[in-house]
């Protein structure tokens, strides 16, 4: 095996034994005991500086301020939790956590449908036939009178010849490697049959990320010691596969095509209907090592059995190559995406919450894995062997309990650390801060209140909605009530902090001026329960929007409101979240000012990273203070022009926040949208002051990862907060041979404060298969979770490298992948042939749609803060978002049926699907449109507008007149589920063929040509197949 360059130091050196044998062996001495006492008393926060108290004059109707220096009504409660412990003596053990044991974990025994992936494998080879698409000229796929292929201009690959080598007589047509690569501006590229720049395996962009903030590495052989490509012995895929042979081509065989056929190339409608079919309504157990889940679009309830739900971790495959060699060889990625707090639907069962008193946690002596099934109890239950790094360990003693004939212990259903694969642990003082028992969360709301957003009715619609969303702060589950505090801020170049006790009868104002040196002017008042409050904050909320109705300021600080926000909490000694409603780039005189570097001539050069490069210094410094207090920041932008978003998301994007953004915002227009993602935002599950530690049994690690974090050293994920809906994304590695007999373990451990102030533990394991056989990898792989781990690498290479460069690295993967395939897995077949893999048969088609984002395509047309604004929330996206995002739904309602509750089933996202008299719903999680053909029929119209027919629409209209009819209900019902559906809210707009706004609506077919450039689906595919004949010859 060479691996040299690609093996880093393994942090375990034992050899191994297998996790399922009994190995004889003794450990280390025994867990530890940690003793600690958590939860107990009511805290109070510390005497507060008083030296701090800065009382000013309010500039407005205010009185000026009544200092207070107790801290006494202010005094958190840390009691929504119980006390648990002790910890139930070995004898006792009945009831070890709080809820109910599930009679389901009774039924372990591997039952499961192993006939289930058998299909899968080499079923779908799709050949184009040796007949090869004759006709150069006319677009294969378009019947004549059909337009999107025949657009093409030179440069695409518009003459999509599916058959013939590039040294074939099609040449000119086939060769031209730039197609899809290139922007619309740009000239071609070398080809790229050559040496590509190429990372080690699975590794597009190598190089591990710097301290804090993305890592960028130009690729190259040898980079950051990675394997370059060149090192990849071209001659191993030698044309073998030059031969007389007629595929297997299982699903397009047939007579040669003049004409490719659209509905005959790889279809994702088709991919997710089929998976709904099989899959659909059924229960998912997962006792499985190395099962493949349903598709994140199928609909099914989860029955945790040993392994973590695939709503919190999915995998680019479920059977990893036991060897870095065959790793290299194939380039699949390894990946896990990770949504720790991912949504439990209704109907199946939360997380068990186990208590182990003052001992803490039950953790391996060696590696600190967690308690989880995939220890293996030994020496008649004494000891236990780690399944992550083998050292055995002693049972403690209020732990132990016999096994039974099978080497089981006899309470195995009743712990779910022992029997599932997610679940959580009280955490003790040893996992607090200081040692100190963590305290409730706050909430602070800072409200720019420059012209601007008085003007656009903005402030006053945050204040007004305040007052009743502060109701629906979150909450542990069962409490009466949120312990979450809430503050205010208001600024515009210089900040007002208010104080709302509960004891005043008006609220108070303090005003910082001096923005360069940020402190918080007030601690006892400034951060509150609502409830308590809710009469003086009330009235604050009321006099807001009048105090600053007359204002002519127009500039804004931005980094001293983010400062001043941690400073509170700081202060208060709790994590929490900074909720910013700013409205422009921030020019005045503070720290983070920032002037206008957009700058259109850079977009397709060398330079354009730069647009999407944060400035650094300021913002930095400000993300690493954020994470170290636990404070999470929510930026929700209100801009009329550039704002230098990759800047200012620069701290949301590194503390686990968000980013909305409302361009030309208008309340009657926008209000509703900005209002449904402020309730989602604020009402959401979350856990603060988090960090995450991945630990894989021995021959492999993480060694990579994306998403809304921060990292201070290259194991410890720390994230300021992080949501029901984000995801991190976990690049592994192979330093070792790994063993078909064990597999490959992970377990992911999330420490974090719980909005009620506790301290815990969330342990999600997952084990996977190993195997020699390259087929296994690909049979195993999923092409969402692919996507995602693809989508989060490129937008992270794009900060460090032309888009060009990041293009052809994906489509350069991608054309590896392929081959092995074909080279290694597939029966032998004429050259001609496309072969994909039958679970990465759809990719070619998200590969393309994801060149075509805006981050990725280089067009001058697009604004740069939205396409930064792309590139950062795709950052934290779990896979379904990407997978939404990358083929989005388009939904025909023409023909629906009304009686029915069923949503109609999507179609290809393509122009060819849309007909002149049809109605299409499209959506991708971030925009939502409802499309009208022409002759759309006038009843239709009636009945969904209330106008006569199409022509009586007006251009502008943006929402739905609420109609009693059945086609008016069921649309603004199958909208409303789509709306429920997604993290954010999404805005209808409603586009009219043949319209300007179509534009927009077009940009998200993603099968076609991109109107910013872009090949279309047809288009890219015979280019990958290009790419994959030059790998193999
Ligand atoms: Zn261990």
């Amino acid at each position: 095996m060479s691996q040299q360059g690609y093996v880093a130091t393994p942090p375990y050196s034992q050899a191994q034994p297998g996790m399922g044998g009994y190995p004889a062996g003794f450990g280390s001495s025994p867990a530890q005991p940690l003793y600690g006492h958590y939860g107990g008393q009511p805290q109070s926060f510390p005497a507060p500086p008083t030296g701090l108290m800065k009382p000013v004059s309010s500039p407005s109707g205010m009185p000026p301020s009544e200092v207070s220096s107790q801290y006494g009504s202010n005094i958190q409660q840390n009691g929504a939790h119980p006390q648990r412990y002790p910890a139930p003596p070995a004898a006792a053990a009945a009831s070890p956590y709080g809820q109910p044991p599930n009679s389901t974990y009774h039924t372990m025994a591997p039952q499961a449908p192993a006939q289930q992936l058998t299909n899968q494998m080499g079923s779908m080879n799709l050949g184009y036939g040796p007949g090869p698409m004759q006709n150069p000229q006319a677009p294969p796929t378009s019947p004549p009178a059909q337009q999107p292929f025949q657009t093409a201009p030179p440069p695409t690959m518009g003459q999509s010849t599916l058959g013939p080598p590039p040294a074939g007589p099609h040449s000119p047509q086939m060769a031209p490697p730039q197609s899809p690569l290139a922007g619309p501006s740009m000239g071609g590229h070398p080809s790229m049959g050559g040496h590509p720049p190429m990372g080690g395996m699975g590794r597009p962009f190598p190089g591990p990320p710097p301290p804090g903030s993305g890592g960028f590495q130009q690729p190259g052989p040898g980079a950051a010691g990675q394997p370059g490509y060149p090192q990849q012995p071209q001659g191993q895929f030698g044309g073998q596969m030059a031969g007389p042979f007629q595929g297997g081509a299982a699903h397009m065989s047939g007579p040669p095509q003049k004409k490719l056929d659209p509905d005959s190339i790889p279809s994702t409608t088709q991919v997710t209907e089929d998976d709904q079919a099989k899959r659909g309504g059924q229960v998912y157990t997962t006792n499985l090592r190395g099962q493949v889940p349903p598709l994140v679009t199928t609909d099914f309830t989860v029955q945790d059995q040993g392994n973590a739900s695939p709503r919190f971790m999915r995998c680019t495959t479920y059977s990893f190559p036991c060897t870095a060699d065959l790793a290299k060889q194939c380039q699949v990625p390894l990946g896990a995406i990770i949504k720790p707090f991912a949504t439990v639907p209704k109907n199946e069962t939360p997380l068990y919450v186990v208590n182990h008193g003052e001992t803490g946690p039950i953790r391996c002596n060696r590696c600190k894995a967690y308690m989880c099934p995939y220890m293996q109890f030994i020496d008649g239950g004494r000891r236990y062997q780690c399944g992550f790094c083998n050292c055995v360990n002693e049972v403690p003693t209020f732990y132990f309990q016999h096994l039974d004939h099978m080497g089981r212990r006899v309470d195995l259903y009743e712990r779910p650390e022992l029997s599932l694969g997610s679940y959580e642990f009280e955490a003790t003082l040893d996992y607090c801060k200081n040692n100190k028992p963590a305290s409730p969360p706050a909430y602070i709301f800072m409200i720019d209140v420059s012209y601007a957003n008085i003007k656009s009715g903005l402030v006053r619609l945050v204040c007004e909605e305040l007052k009743t969303l502060l109701d629906n702060l979150p909450r542990e589950d069962g409490a009466e009530s949120s312990t979450v505090k809430v503050g205010f801020v208001t600024y515009n170049k210089i900040l007002h902090f208010y104080n709302v006790k509960s004891a005043l009868a008006q609220p108070q104002m303090m005003v910082v001026s001096d923005t360069a040196e940020m402190f918080v002017p007030l601690l006892d008042g400034f951060l509150v329960n609502f409830q308590e409050s809710r009469a003086v904050i009330n009235n604050l909320l009321d006099q807001i929007p009048d105090m600053f109705a007359d204002t002519n300021e127009s500039e804004t600080v931005f980094a001293p409101v983010i400062q001043a926000g941690v400073e509170a909490l700081k202060t208060a000694e709790c994590s929490g979240k900074l909720f910013i409603f700013h409205s422009s780039i921030p020019t005045a005189e503070a720290p983070g000012k920032l002037k206008n570097r957009d700058d259109k001539k850079l977009i397709n050069t060398e330079k354009e990273k730069t647009l999407f490069q944060p400035q650094k210094g300021v913002y930095e410094q400000l993300s690493k203070d954020c994470v170290s207090q636990g404070c999470s920041v929510d930026l929700f932008l209100f801009p009329s022009q550039y704002v230098d978003l990759a800047t200012m998301g620069d701290v949301p994007t590194h503390t686990g926040g968000s980013i909305f953004k409302y361009s030309n915002f208008q309340v009657e227009m926008d209000g509703e949208h900005f209002l449904s993602d402020l309730r989602k935002d604020v009402e959401k599950a979350i856990g603060f002051d988090a960090i995450m530690r991945v630990r894989t049994s021995t021959g492999f690690r993480a060694t990579n990862f994306f998403g809304a974090i921060h990292m201070n050293n290259t194991t410890d994920v720390e994230m300021a907060a992080v949501d029901c809906d984000k995801a991190v994304t976990v690049e592994f590695k192979h330093d070792d041979k790994l063993s078909e007999e064990t597999g490959a373990l992970m377990q992911c451990a999330l420490l974090y404060t719980t909005v009620s102030g506790q301290r815990r533990l969330r342990i999600h394991n997952l084990s996977l298969n190993c195997s020699a056989q390259l087929s296994e990898l690909y049979k195993s792989c999923e092409t969402d979770a692919l996507i995602n781990f693809f989508a989060k690498s490129a937008y992270r290479a794009m900060l460090n490298q032309p888009l060009k460069t990041v293009r052809e690295i994906l489509v350069n993967q991608t054309a590896h992948m392929l081959a092995c395939y074909r080279k290694n897995c597939s029966s032998p077949s004429a050259a001609s042939q496309l072969i994909l893999p039958d679970a990465m048969k759809v990719f070619p088609v998200y590969l393309n749609s994801l060149m075509k984002t805006g981050p990725l395509v280089g067009s001058a047309e697009l604004s740069t803060d939205d396409r930064a604004h792309q590139r950062l929330i795709a950052t934290a996206m779990g896979v379904e978002d990407t997978q939404l995002l990358l083929y989005p739904r388009l939904i025909p309602l023409h023909n629906m049926d009304v009686a029915s509750d069923v949503v109609p089933a999507p179609v290809r996202c393509s122009e060819e699907r849309l007909t002149d008299a049809g109605m299409f719903l499209l959506e991708n999680g971030r925009s939502l449109f409802l499309w009208l053909g022409q002759a759309c029929p006038p009843e239709l119209v009636q009945r969904v507008f209330n106008v006569p027919s199409f022509t009586h629409l007006p251009a502008d209209l943006s929402s739905l007149p609420v109609l009693d009819n059945p086609q008016s209900k069921k649309l603004r019902s199958i909208i409303d589920s789509l709306l429920d559906q997604r993290p954010s809210a999404m805005k209808l707009l409603i586009v009219k063929q043949k319209d300007r706004s179509e534009m927009l609506f077009r940009q998200h077919l993603v099968e076609d040509k991109g109107p910013h450039g872009g090949a279309s689906y047809m288009d890219f595919l015979c280019y990958v197949h290009c790419e994959i004949r030059q790998v193999l010859t």
